[in-house]
């Protein structure tokens, strides 16, 4: 399998590993697939495969310049006792929809399930390479990506990460998860200012070749793990297909039978994810792309032009706050048949103005998707009902997805059986839940409203909870925006 940039009109090949080690293409474009063909797969055979032999078999069609042994070694390292489960992703019915519980790694959230593979697939690649120097992730988190991000390092030979965050702008509870979190080569610093400060301030740093010499000559070789590495976007068709199979298994759907799937949507990493299983052979019906009330996606589905001049809401789904949706460029890419040139003119013109919109045909070719979103009320309502009804407790971006589909299949009629993409605990936007329940919360603790929602629910605490409870502080620095580099080098002490 060959990788072009979405931007490249004379599609350069490159290989999968030089993508990872890369993660964006030198013209601002993303890494897509040459040639995404249908697969033959033996559903039958594969009720009998475990999630990480399903893993195996999905990647080894993406990554075919790592040998078996390398990619069965990132699978294993990547999907072990980290997660609370065996099962790693487990499907669980509710109502009329089958739930992909994303949230059993350490974060509690879906992007555990990428990026504990991605740092070894990295490694690889960068041996594979002979690149000498160490990989060293340099990431500004506004809660989710960092802890993540560093569980998926921590401990990964050949590389070192740094955490940034803004002192006063991430949740108590995500601020104690960075900052107990162990490991050889984790390092995180506090910074004076907020999230779009430490973007920039990275990026910066990202884009100075003078720092980049000095890094280099101590060994060092500048690397992110955002989104958009190709890296992240394959791992993530892997539960598409389990969650399949698991239905296959338990008799819920017959051989053959099409399904839909929901995702709360943010990056347009794990619907895109979906998307392209159908495209190589998952028997996939309908992809519901589900907003909040940042609801550029449902319009673009709707209407063809996508416009983020509009106002940014901050809602209880955080990580669906977005505008501008990276991931999104691959599916224009596709829906205009590869035209590097069309892309590039279409993101040029996001750039400036802020909006595009697409061709006839390439509306035509999106049409397997439907757009919807859901207001703060429909949220808490949705997190109240399906605990009422159907004891299940499930958390805001989760909620977002439900309501979406719930209003879906009453106004289409279409009856077949779904899919959601459950992308956090519930424990991990406590409050939020504990309101949608009608309940008052005692105390600005975050521990105790967990341990009140609980109590309330029945449902037990996810193991990662009580590990942050109980875990030592180790990292304890706060530096100035305008002093991000030294703080570099006293963390490295180079
Ligand atoms: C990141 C995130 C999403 C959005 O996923 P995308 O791949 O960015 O669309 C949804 N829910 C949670 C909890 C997330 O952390």
């Amino acid at each position: 399998m060959i990788y072009c940039s979405t931007r490249d009109k004379s599609k350069k090949p490159i290989s999968a590993s030089e993508a990872i080690l890369k993660g964006l293409a030198d013209d601002g474009g993303l890494f897509m697939p040459m040639d995404i063909k249908k697969q033959d797969f033996n559903f039958e055979e594969m009720k009998k495969l475990s999630f990480k032999e399903i893993a195996f078999k999905i990647l080894k069609i993406f990554f075919t310049d790592f040998t078996d042994e390398e990619l069965r070694n990132c699978i294993e390292g990547a999907y072990d006792e980290k997660f609370d489960t065996e099962l790693i992703a487990p499907v669980k019915k509710a109502s009329d929809m089958y739930f992909i519980e994303l949230y059993h790694g350490k974060t509690i959230a879906f992007k555990d399930m990428a990026l504990s593979i991605l740092p070894r697939l990295m490694s690889v690649a960068a041996k594979k390479h002979k690149i000498s120097e160490d990989i060293l992730i340099l990431t500004a988190t506004s809660g989710d990506t960092g802890k993540a991000a560093l569980e998926g390092f921590k401990d990964v030979s050949g590389t070192k990460i740094i955490v940034f965050y803004p002192e006063n702008g991430v949740s108590k509870f995500q601020e104690l998860q960075m900052r107990t979190q162990s490991g050889k080569n984790t390092y995180v610093s506090a910074i004076k200012g907020n999230f779009d400060d430490a973007q920039t301030a990275v990026k910066e740093i990202f884009s100075d070749k003078e720092f980049g010499k000095f890094l280099k000559n101590k060994g060092y070789r500048l690397s992110s793990a955002n989104s958009i590495n190709i890296g992240r976007l394959i791992p993530q068709m892997v539960y598409y297909f389990n969650a399949y199979i698991s239905l296959l298994r338990d008799n819920e759907i017959e051989p053959g039978e099409k399904v839909n799937i929901t995702v709360p949507t943010g990056n347009f990493g794990n619907i895109l994810a979906a998307y392209l299983s159908k495209r190589i052979g998952l028997p996939v019906n309908r992809l519901i792309c589900a907003s909040n009330e940042n609801r550029v996606l449902t319009d673009f589905f709707k209407d063809g032009i996508y416009d983020k001049n509009r106002e940014f809401i901050l809602t209880s789904s955080p990580s669906m706050d977005i505008l501008v949706s990276s991931n999104l460029e691959r599916l224009i890419y596709l829906s205009c048949g590869g035209d590097a040139t069309l892309t590039s003119e279409l993101m040029s013109k996001l750039k400036t103005s802020g909006s595009y919109s697409i061709r006839d045909n390439m509306k035509e070719f999106i049409s397997d998707f439907i757009g919807g979103s859901a207001n703060a009320s429909e949220v808490l309502e949705e997190i109240s009902l399906m605990m009422k009804d159907y004891n299940y407790l499930i958390d805001p971006h989760t909620a977002v997805a439900s309501s979406v589909y719930r209003r879906y299949r009453e106004e289409s009629r279409d009856l077949s059986k779904t899919l959601i993409a459950s992308t956090a605990s519930p424990f991990k936007f406590s409050e939020t839940v504990y309101e949608a329940l009608g309940q008052d919360k005692d105390s600005n603790d975050i521990f105790n409203t967990i341990d009140l929602l609980s109590a309330y629910t029945g449902c037990k605490e996810p193991r990662a909870i009580e590990e942050v409870r109980k875990a030592p502080i180790l990292h304890s620095d706060v530096c100035k925006i305008s002093e991000m580099r030294d703080e570099i080098k006293k963390l490295l002490k180079i």
